[in-house]
């Protein structure tokens, strides 16, 4: 089987290693088919995307390094780009690349503005978080958590991304249910409305052991709950690591497929530069 991987960071955005760093990576861990998916430019003043102006050179080294390396390794050409809860949209400074791309991961890292400007994130620190929840949703977590993973939903509805990126991200957070209860009804109800509209749209779900590797299993996206019922869904599956360094290019990658087959699930998403199509684990 296909040793695959499509959430791969670099320091075009805030991955450590080089396009062809983290490449190398791969080939040494003997993957044979990713993607590079770095961080695309937010409309926001930050500094873990890349900036709109670093675009066509991203695309220029992912062209060099793909010719590189075309005996060794298949690599595709992508982005993890945000899903703006406010406008319901993807930056407009990505619109323009889509075509460009062998395919995108969408996901949501910014609750919203706050206060002259600031981004509330959703995934930074749990004040940030806090604070977005304070001042864009009177305090309310339950409001904030519902309108989350209803940006999930209708971002899979009205634009299919061919991934949808860590789509429980909106846990990290929460350490001993600091913002609300994971098991509450209300939030088992939220994920699944999100999880029909991604089943109706096609797109691909994605195991992402990122937030694992870098801030223990409780980050494991998603949660076992929500990927059981993925699982009993037939919403297609990929197992990704959201790599921000070369160690962590395959974390969980086997434990993950294991656990896929020992559930009932045995085929995962794998690309071949034109589709997506299921290939047995
Ligand atoms: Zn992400
Ligand atoms: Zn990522």
């Amino acid at each position: 089987m296909k040793k695959t991987n499509y959430h791969i960071h670099t320091n075009y955005c805030d991955g450590k290693n080089s396009i062809e760093e983290m490449v190398q990576a791969a080939i040494s861990r003997d993957f044979d088919n990713i993607g590079i998916s770095s961080h695309a430019p937010l409309k926001y003043q930050n500094d873990w995307t890349m900036p709109e102006n670093a675009l066509p050179q991203y695309f220029n080294e992912l062209e060099r390094v793909i010719k590189k390396y075309q005996t060794q390794i298949k690599v595709y050409k992508g982005l993890e780009i945000d899903y703006y809860l406010a406008s319901h949209d993807l930056s407009p400074l990505c619109k323009n690349y889509l075509k460009k791309l062998d395919y995108w991961i969408g996901s949501i890292h910014c609750l919203g503005v706050i206060n002259d400007g600031e981004v509330a994130y959703i995934d930074d620190t749990k004040e940030s978080l806090k604070r977005g929840i304070d001042q864009l949703y009177g305090g309310d977590s339950k409001k904030a958590v519902c309108q989350y993973y209803e940006g999930i939903g209708e971002m899979a509805e009205s634009l299919h991304p061919d991934i949808i990126g860590h789509i429980d991200i909106i846990k990290k957070n929460n350490k001993e249910s600091y913002f609300f209860d994971e098991s509450a009804e209300w939030y088992q109800t939220a994920w699944h409305h999100a999880l029909e509209k991604i089943k109706k749209a096609g797109s691909i779900l994605e195991i992402n052991t990122g937030g694992a590797f870098r801030y223990g299993m409780r980050c494991m996206y998603p949660s076992e709950a929500i990927l059981k019922e993925a699982i009993q869904m037939h919403i297609p599956l990929t197992v990704n690591t959201d790599a921000h360094c070369p160690e962590a290019m395959d974390f969980l990658i086997n434990e993950s497929l294991r656990y896929l087959s020992q559930n009932g699930q045995d085929t995962v998403m794998v690309y071949n530069g034109k589709d997506w199509f299921s290939q047995k684990i």
